[in-house]
């Protein structure tokens, strides 16, 4: 056994979407942030509106992160 050398977490235990989010623009990322934490914005109008916009998602990992069932909220 050695315990020498242990990592500790590393923040890019982030989920798919949210390593997604993070290679955008910040302008674009903080906007994802909005609309996620907006509840008027259902995760599946979410998933098609951003997809009609080129950032193709399903809204799977969208409700796992609002969830916090995702990688990131561990
Ligand atoms: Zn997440």
């Amino acid at each position: 056994m050695s315990l020498t050398g242990l990592k500790p977490p590393v923040k890019e235990a982030l989920c798919p979407l949210m390593r997604r989010v993070a290679d955008l623009d910040k302008k674009d990322a903080e906007a994802v942030i909005g609309y996620l934490a907006d509840p008027l914005w259902t995760s599946s109008a979410l998933a098609t509106a951003l997809t009609n916009e080129g950032f193709i998602i399903s809204d799977t990992p969208i409700w796992r992160h609002r969830a916090k069932r995702c990688s990131c909220a561990r």
